[in-house]
């Protein structure tokens, strides 16, 4: 199991350069279903045995449209499990002690 969160873009430097977790309320990192967590908190997805994850998230913290829109943000695939910020680590309320980004990509529509 490995986790996504949406994050601001820029990849001059890999996934190591496309910024924190998307958080324009200024909340701690958290679950998907807490009320209380950034907003680009997406919680943990699985791979296959190919390490492809097949992902249909649905969210009502992050627009397609608006000020906190996420389209042109990217979307980074971190190679641990996300404590969901119940770890009791350091890193659980600002990562979710998630480890290295191992993948990313940016996200925008098609129509
Ligand atoms: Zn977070």
């Amino acid at each position: 199991m490995v986790k996504a969160v949406a994050v601001l873009t820029d990849t001059t430097n890999g996934c190591m350069s496309t910024g924190p977790h998307f958080n324009p309320a200024g909340h701690v990192h958290g679950a998907p279903e807490d009320e209380i967590r950034h907003a680009g908190d997406l919680g943990n997805v699985t791979a296959g045995v190919d390490g492809v994850a097949s992902i249909n998230i649905t969210d009502c913290h992050i627009p397609l449209t608006g000020p906190n829109s996420i389209v042109g943000r990217a979307v980074v695939v971190h190679g641990d499990a996300d404590d969901l910020g119940k770890g009791g680590h350091e890193l659980s309320k600002s990562t979710g002690n998630a480890g290295a980004r191992v993948a990313c990509g940016i996200i925008g529509l098609q129509g």
